[in-house]
């Protein structure tokens, strides 16, 4: 059975949902904490957490995290470091894979203790994953796991901390907070939701103008938000949000069933795509087959115009 550590990751004195999604999700996992004044978020786990307690981890960099777990690694044998998703999380994870000389696998959906299953070749297959590597290191997709209350006392055991020289050479200068405009999406009455139809991430003017335009929100789809053309907080679906909007506008989506179980319960549902056989149009109040960059700007000036704006 594999001896697995859990890198807990904590914004604001709690622990992230992700990386309690993933404790729970491996029978027997310890967790690791790291930071300053972060002893007492090790409590109520239910488990064995460590806990990294030092000033010089304050800043949420990556080395100094690295030389931590890399140490625990060492020193209690743990075979098995697991993440839920995160640029913090990858950092660290790709940092210890350099490090431990460990295999890393990426973007799972489940472990059972000995491999993993990770959907493939754009999500249109699930594959069993292993590690060929002594040191095992795996990264959960974000939102693959269901969030989870632990509770029950945790045994907290402080953790060594020994910084290399050269991890800490890095300093953080700043930390800034996206600023949110308009509704959120799961506030919005109106949704305009972008999918890899509108072509290149620039072209998301298009949805933001639209839901400017009708006072609404912008969503989008797992295929974009991984593409990096929009944030992962917009994506709507089975590993994203569930909305229910009185009106959800798709603009090139292709409808496949992952996005739909996270916007069915909308009230209208909207779709422009140029493909009269996509998927979409089969649970849609209103298609339009056509190409969304002639039909969109159009549409959006004419909402402007009877609105007044
Ligand atoms: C475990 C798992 C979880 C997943 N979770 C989610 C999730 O939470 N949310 C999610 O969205 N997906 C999720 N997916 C992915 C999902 O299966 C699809 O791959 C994804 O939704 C497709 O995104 P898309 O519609 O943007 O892209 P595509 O499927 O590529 O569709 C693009 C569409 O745009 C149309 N188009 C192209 N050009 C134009 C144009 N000029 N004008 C009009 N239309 C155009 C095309 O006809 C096509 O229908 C998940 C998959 C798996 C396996």
């Amino acid at each position: 059975m594999a001896k697995t550590l859990v890198f807990l990751e904590h914004h604001e004195g709690a622990v992230q949902k992700g990386s309690l999604g993933v404790l729970a999700k491996v029978d027997g996992a310890h967790g690791v904490v790291i930071g300053s004044g972060v002893r007492s978020i090790a409590d109520g786990l239910g488990t064995l957490v460590w806990s990294a307690d030092d000033e010089r981890l304050e800043a949420p960099l990556p080395q100094p995290r690295v030389d931590v777990i890399a140490k625990l690694v060492a020193d209690e044998g743990y075979d098995t470091v697991l993440f839920a998703q995160s640029v913090l999380a990858a950092d660290i994870a790709a940092g210890l894979a350099a490090r431990l000389g460990a295999g890393l696998n990426w973007g799972l959906i489940d472990f059972d203790g000995e491999k993993g299953r990770a959907p493939q070749l754009q999500d249109t297959v699930v594959v069993e994953v292993g590690w060929t590597s002594p040191v095992r290191l795996g990264i959960f997709r974000a939102g693959s796991l269901d969030a989870v209350a632990l509770s029950g006392t945790s045994e907290v055991r402080d953790a060594a901390v020994e910084l290399e020289d050269f991890s800490t050479l890095a300093e953080m200068v700043e930390q800034a907070h996206a600023e949110q405009q308009g509704p959120s999406i799961e506030d919005a009455d109106v949704i305009v939701a972008g999918g890899r139809g509108l072509g290149q991430p620039e072209n998301f003017s298009l949805a933001e103008e639209l839901a400017k335009a009708l006072g609404g929100a912008v969503a989008a789809t797992r295929a974009v938000v991984d593409a990096g053309w929009y944030p992962y907080s917009a994506q709507v679906g089975q590993t994203g949000k569930t909305v229910a909007p009185k009106l959800y506008i798709a603009l090139g989506i292709s409808g496949a069933i992952q996005h739909k179980v996270g916007m069915q319960g909308s009230n209208t549902i909207v779709a422009i795509n140029k493909d009269p056989n996509a998927p979409i149009f089969e649970f849609s109040d209103l298609g339009v087959v056509g190409d969304l960059h002639a039909i969109v700007p159009k549409l959006t000036e004419l909402v402007r115009a009877k609105r007044g704006s």
